[in-house]
């Protein structure tokens, strides 16, 4: 019996391995097409700052509703799209959107308000930081919606430019030096060369969601405690700001706050949503 349900158990992952690839194989084949048809979609998730809970912007998130599948999340799609090239008009795509959006924001806000005009987040693929048009495509789009590049911040993994030489990071100083912000994505989950930092044209970190999880319990874990502490000290006298992912309690959000960090996203304040959300909640602020 027990070696049949093995041999059971075999053939079900066998299958499931299986469906996996064909899926897989299935989106791939599918991507281009699906960016023609308009099969991608964009929600937008709150940054907020801590200090007095204001909205400030918000992060662009892809996703894809395939026709057959539902809703897909980036994490499956984004490494086909890598793999295929596909990423770069893909997310050429996400920041012309994702602009447009911010530009709309400003206008229906009026752009006032104590925390000044809504800014947006737009994540870089390695594979578009390499490629030739990055820094043309994103003068082009800033320009085509009349958004002015310090409302624009591109969020790039620590990862992608580990060991970065200069030709990676020339597009990179650019658009930071027309005012656009650069952010390190997931900070603190590869290998943190914190001396690299100095080199580096980034005005951002953001935490990573680890670190938030770790802040769960009110007092968090006292390390933890103190690398925070450690990461925001070392950021804030190099002149940088510190935002921080996946915060999902009040408890955390509070403990990240006395730690000094300064802004924060997460289901707490908000699960990414479509931009009139985001339009809706930073109207409140600016009300009442
Ligand atoms: P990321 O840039 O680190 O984005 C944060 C992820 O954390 C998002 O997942 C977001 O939905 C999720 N998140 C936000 N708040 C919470 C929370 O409180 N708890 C938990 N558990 N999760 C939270 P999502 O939307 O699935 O995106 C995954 C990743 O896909 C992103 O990670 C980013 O690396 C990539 N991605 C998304 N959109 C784009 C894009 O337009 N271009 C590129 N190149 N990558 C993208
Ligand atoms: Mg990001
Ligand atoms: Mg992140
Ligand atoms: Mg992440």
């Amino acid at each position: 019996r027990a070696k049949s349900a093995g041999g059971n158990r075999y053939e079900v992952a066998d299958a499931e391995a299986d469906a996996r690839a064909i899926t897989r194989h299935g989106l791939t084949t599918a991507l281009p097409a699906a960016l023609d048809r308009g099969e991608f979609f964009i929600e937008y998730q709150p940054l907020v700052h801590l200090g007095d809970g204001t909205v400030r912007g918000a992060e662009a998130l892809v996703r894809w509703l395939h026709p057959q599948h539902g809703v897909i999340g980036p994490d499956r799609f984004i490494p086909l799209a890598e793999r295929t090239g596909l990423i770069v008009p893909l997310g050429r795509w996400v920041l012309e959107q994702s602009v447009r959006q911010a530009r709309d924001w400003q206008e229906r806000h009026g752009g006032t308000g104590a925390a000044g005009p809504l800014r947006v987040n737009v994540n870089l693929s390695p594979c578009q930081l390499t490629h030739p048009g990055l820094v043309q495509d994103t003068v082009d789009i800033l320009e085509r919606a009349g958004l002015e590049p310090d409302a624009l911040c591109l969020e790039v993994t620590e990862s992608a430019l580990i060991g970065a030489d200069d030709d990676l990071l020339k597009p990179l100083r650019r658009l930071s030096e027309m005012g656009v912000d650069i952010a390190l994505d997931d900070f603190g989950t590869g290998y943190s060369n914190l001396a690299n930092l100095r080199r580096l044209p980034v005005r951002v970190l953001k935490l990573d969601r680890s670190f938030t999880q770790s802040m769960q319990q009110f007092p968090a874990d006292p390390v933890d405690l103190k690398i925070v502490e450690g990461i925001v000290s070392l950021a804030h006298s190099l002149d940088l700001a510190v935002t921080v992912e996946g915060v999902e309690t009040g408890a955390q959000a509070e403990q990240l706050r006395i730690l000094g960090c300064d802004t924060a996203q997460g289901w707490y304040y908000a699960r990414p949503g479509p931009p009139d959300r985001l339009h809706e909640l930073a109207l409140v602020d600016a009300t009442g």
